[in-house]
């Protein structure tokens, strides 16, 4: 798939012949911006997590710009321009609701997660900006460490991101043991990247996740809470959490959950087939352009416990819930909002396993009963149960007058 040159002492080229990244998959504001920044005379290259993307013939989520442009120089160049983050300035380049996030190449000096979690220390010097080479080996893992040249349309790899794209690996730029204490939130960067593309995670990576895994209790709590919601997204939260679970992430982060798995067979805990079902339909909402809510990911994610929990006390799934689930937004900070639609599905169980009936129908008004429904719905599966009781809540709900015929 890749040829590439290695230039005497410099990085790897992939000619534009010999790689598959043609611009018509590529954004067309983000092209506006690079070939303006080019235009000027300033290097511009789309890097991160685009460029993979690209290169496995993935649809990028974003388009992010790397530039050797300094910040207000991207801002002069651009009317549509604003410099965000005190620290490190990046400049949003916005087009309508979307953002093209341009990046001045940084020196190795500094860890993203350093930038983030002391943002309000004041302005960076200037020699934090750096080369491209520097900029890429401040990056995460191999295969994100990539650029595109705009120029040349050839592809840049400094860090041999290349060759583990093509042997399928999530490694450490730099040792990890030092990237991982760094910034602890790379641990479970590795596993969502391993989870999300299918890919190993190479040896000496995962031997320093098994053994810093633990230090994920040092990164931002906001941080770490996106991370794990990140973890379900493309349908592979399965993967995912066995991997937390195996390498003892999952107990730092969230040891009620952890302890359940271990007591309920481990590998064979129930837990992984309530996953499975999760990413089953997630990835069936997805073909539609449909994201299945946080809170679905909660109570799905919580099901068995709860489930089995309920049955040992006798007691009602909405007390167990919010008990199990207060866990997370203690340890987390999951969002309040989240917590308490997740307590309602938990709860909507027993409700919904009876055929609706007049003195019920309040409930399919209720915000939260589409997404009762969907998750009721993964429930009923995993357990196998027939799903027509459900269908007569679903026809209930469309032959609700909405608010409007109900003026
Ligand atoms: P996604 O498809 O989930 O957006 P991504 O690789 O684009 O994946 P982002 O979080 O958008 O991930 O980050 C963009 C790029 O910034 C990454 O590809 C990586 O090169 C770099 N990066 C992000 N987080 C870190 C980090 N914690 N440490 C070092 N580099 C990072
Ligand atoms: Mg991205």
């Amino acid at each position: 798939m890749f040829e590439f040159l290695r230039h005497k002492k410099g990085p790897v080229i992939c000619q534009r012949q010999d790689h598959c990244i043609s611009r018509k998959n590529i954004d067309p504001d983000a092209l506006k911006v690079l070939y303006r920044l080019n235009s000027l005379g300033y290097k511009a290259y789309l890097v991160g997590g685009g460029v993979r993307d690209l290169l496995l013939g993935r649809a990028p989520k974003d388009f992010d710009v790397g530039t050797d442009a300094k910040p207000n120089e991207v801002k002069r160049a651009f009317r549509n321009c604003f410099l965000v983050g005190r620290r490190f300035r990046l400049a949003h380049v916005r087009f309508g609701q979307k953002v093209i996030e341009t990046a001045t190449f940084r020196a190795n000096s500094q860890s993203v997660g350093d930038i983030i979690e002391h943002a309000d220390e004041g302005p960076m010097e200037d020699n934090t900006f750096g080369t491209p080479e520097t900029d890429a080996n401040r990056r995460d893992f191999t295969v994100n460490g990539l650029f595109y040249d705009i120029k040349t349309f050839a592809v840049i790899d400094y860090v041999g991101g290349f060759k583990d794209l093509k042997k399928k690996v999530i490694r450490s730029i730099g040792d990890p043991m030092i990237r991982f204490r760094e910034d602890p939130v790379r641990m479970m960067r590795a596993i969502k990247f391993s989870s999300r593309l299918d890919f190993d995670i190479e040896r000496k990576t995962a031997k320093a996740i098994c053994a810093l895994h633990s230090c994920i209790l040092n990164a931002a709590k906001p941080r770490v809470c996106e991370e794990v919601f990140r973890l379900f997204s493309y349908g592979s939260s399965e993967k995912a959490f066995r991997m937390m679970w195996k390498c003892g992430m999952l107990h730092d982060l969230l040891p009620g959950l952890s302890d359940y798995i271990t007591k309920s067979g481990g590998l064979k805990s129930p837990e992984w087939k309530y996953l499975a079902m999760l990413d089953r339909y997630d990835r069936g909402m997805a073909k539609h352009g449909i994201e299945v809510s946080n809170a679905i990911r909660v109570a799905a994610l919580y099901a068995p416990y709860i489930r089995g929990e309920r049955a040992a006390a006798g007691r009602n799934a909405g007390g167990v819930a919010r008990q199990i689930l207060g866990d997370m937004v203690k340890t987390l900070g999951v969002p309040k909002t989240t917590y308490f639609t997740a307590v309602v599905l938990c709860d909507s169980e027993r409700r919904l396993s009876q055929p609706p009936q007049r003195g019920h129908l309040r409930f399919v008004r209720n915000k939260d009963f589409p997404d009762a429904l969907d998750y009721n719905r993964i429930v009923a599966r995993v357990e196998g149960r027939d799903e027509t009781v459900l269908d007569k809540w679903a026809d209930a709900c469309e032959k609700q007058p909405t608010d409007e015929t109900r003026k």
